[in-house]
């Protein structure tokens, strides 16, 4: 893979992304920043880690490199490589190591999906000397100030087959980011897909009730990612039973009776 493929987006983030905290989660993160430390944003997919992220890196004013993990990630993809060209060979930066030189926020998400010989690079920049050696050239950098490391993980997802090592565990400072309260989840949906309070609630509630069958065969459960695209259908006119079929419902299963009983709940709730 090309390593500019490897990035989803190098963003100096200008406009404040919107973030309505629901904790104490600005000021650790501030305190995390200010000291150097790697954090871990513990959390099931689509609870706000990105966002989080994002508002944090405009808030602090760092660039924030963003790095999406998958099972074909090679150390190389966040270090660098040469490149062949017609004069000979030039060496080309990872994400991982401009993040570094450029005292970024690098953020890995889904860091749990990655090879284990490519996260053990992280390593050395979650000690204290904050270093990250490039073997292929021989340098060791050391992080700019500013370099944060950030790694979201998804306790949940795939604990069976994958998991981190203890030793790489125990590098990062970890703050758990969990779908928000009703309430706040409410203004949430609200700001994000146009709705109005009376139905967000109705979607809120909805939500509540199908995340109770986690433990009863419903592997994942709705999160406000779903919820804001369900609202964002009912806000263009979609039918709301509809909406919430398309954007709750049928992502969340393909199991008949599954299906029925989660139908079962948007009549009960619309
Ligand atoms: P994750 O990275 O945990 O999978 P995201 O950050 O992509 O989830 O969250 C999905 C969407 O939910 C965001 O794009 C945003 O619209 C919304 N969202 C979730 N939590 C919050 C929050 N606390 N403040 C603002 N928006 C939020």
């Amino acid at each position: 893979m090309a390593v500019d493929e490897a990035v989803r987006g190098q963003v100096n983030v200008r406009e404040a992304p919107w973030y309505h905290p629901t904790g104490n989660e600005v000021a650790l993160f501030e305190q995390c920043h200010a000291r150097g430390l790697a954090v871990m944003l513990k959390g099931p997919t689509g609870c706000g880690k990105t966002r989080f992220i994002e508002h944090m890196a405009w808030k602090l004013g760092r660039p924030l490199i963003t790095i999406p993990c998958h099972d074909d990630l090679a150390a190389s993809d966040l270090i660098g490589r040469f490149l062949i060209q017609h004069n000979g060979t030039v060496w080309q930066d990872g994400p991982l190591t401009r993040a570094v030189r450029e005292g970024a926020i690098c953020y890995l998400d889904e860091v749990v999906e990655a090879r284990q010989d490519t996260v053990v690079v992280l390593h050395a920049l979650t000690d204290h000397r904050r270093l990250l050696p490039i073997d292929k050239t021989g340098e060791t950098l050391q992080a700019a100030p500013g370099f944060q490391l950030v790694v979201s993980y998804n306790p949940g997802y795939q604990r069976m087959l994958k998991d981190l090592k203890p030793s790489t565990r125990q590098r990062f400072v970890s703050m758990d980011l969990d779908f928000p309260p009703p309430e706040q989840e409410v203004r949430i949906v609200q700001h994000e897909s146009g709705l109005d309070e009376a139905t967000a609630k109705g979607l809120v509630a909805l939500a509540e009730r199908i995340r109770q069958l986690r433990d009863r065969g419903l592997a994942e459960v709705p999160s406000t990612r779903l919820l804001i695209a369900a609202g964002a259908l009912a806000v263009s006119g979609i039918d709301l039973r509809e909406a919430c079929q398309a954007a709750i419902v049928s992502p969340l299963s393909d199991e008949p009776s599954m299906v029925a009983a989660l139908r079962d709940l948007v009549d009960a709730t619309f």
